[in-house]
């Protein structure tokens, strides 16, 4: 992209965020074992009048570059937080996870920034989950403190995009972690290669020996649902169960899938389905 494209990108990014025209999505991640909802993923969208739909992979990194990224932040956590309490009206008490940027963490006061605005709007912090994910030039190891004091406070820390990219296995052992998200990269191939598969389970049984949840991302058939679920992952996200919604959209979901599990599990193997089977005996 030339200079002056990104300038312009820059400038409408800006107004953007004062302006409302930035939106969230979010996607449900479901209990791999019975399909329960058991968090959202909010997923930041921006629709331009003159520019059309923005992805956040574009505009995400020019945002951290041009310091914008910690409106971005701000503007996405109060955006989630009011969206907690709407949703706990309806009767949806849900998790709900929040990328952050790397750089955003760089600030020692930020940990008490997010629980005074969960204080604030009486959220549990119990309720929030932050997905990291390792940057070349932000290397997790260094947010220890940041990332410790977000834990002691009871906020979630997802380690996103595992095994690709700059992830390395001594994070999951030094860092204070709840959740490995295991990049989709592997999920899209696993039913091609069994590579991939042995590479979700090693994965999975890390995060299980280290006392964290494994959730496998980027599910969009019922061959990679039954894989994952097969090499024992917890947590399941993708286009199968769901692409990313409005958040008027997740009650009506949320009603609709409990039927929609039961097809998408009907033909597994029956050692998977324990839970059609407890609930064909009233154990469940
Ligand atoms: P991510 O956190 O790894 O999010 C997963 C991406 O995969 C999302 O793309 C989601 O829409 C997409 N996805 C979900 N299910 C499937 C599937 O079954 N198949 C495939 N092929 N894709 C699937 P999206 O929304 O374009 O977000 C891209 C990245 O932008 C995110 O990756 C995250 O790193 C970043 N991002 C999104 N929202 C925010 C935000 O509010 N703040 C920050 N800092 N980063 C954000
Ligand atoms: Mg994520
Ligand atoms: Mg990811």
């Amino acid at each position: 992209m030339t200079r002056r494209a990104n300038e312009k990108l820059i400038g409408a990014l800006r107004r953007a965020i004062g302006d409302q025209q930035l939106h969230m999505l979010y996607q449900p991640k479901v209990d791999l074992a019975d399909g329960r909802l058991v968090r959202v993923e909010a997923l930041v969208r921006w629709e331009d009048r003159e520019l059309g739909t923005v992805e956040p992979s574009r505009f995400v990194p020019l945002a951290e570059e041009h310091g914008l990224i910690d409106d971005l932040t701000q503007w996405g956590l109060r955006t989630i937080l009011r969206q907690w309490l709407d949703w706990r009206e309806q009767g949806i008490d849900t998790q709900i996870a929040f990328n952050i940027s790397a750089l955003s963490l760089q600030h020692l006061d930020f940990p008490d920034l997010v629980e005074r605005m969960c204080r604030a709007l009486e959220v549990p912090t119990e309720r929030l989950v932050l997905e990291l994910t390792e940057g070349a030039t932000q290397p997790l190891v260094k947010l220890m403190d940041t990332l410790t004091r977000f834990r002691i406070k009871g906020i979630g820390l997802a380690i996103d995009d595992f095994g690709t990219g700059y992830s390395s296995l001594m994070q999951l052992r030094q860092l204070p972690f709840t959740e490995v998200k295991i990049d989709q990269a592997f999920v899209a191939d696993a039913s091609q290669t069994s590579d991939c598969r042995l590479i979700i389970k090693a994965i999975s049984d890390l995060a299980h020996g280290l006392g964290l949840t494994a959730t496998a991302e980027g599910i969009e058939t019922a061959e990679q649902l039954r894989l994952v679920r097969e090499v024992g992952c917890d947590v399941g996200q993708g286009y199968l169960i769901s692409p990313p919604i409005g958040p008027e959209a997740l009650a009506p979901w949320k009603q609709a899938f409990t039927a929609q599990w039961r097809k998408l599990i009907a033909d597994e193997p029956l050692a998977l389905r324990r839970d059609v089977e407890a609930d064909a005996l009233g154990e469940r």
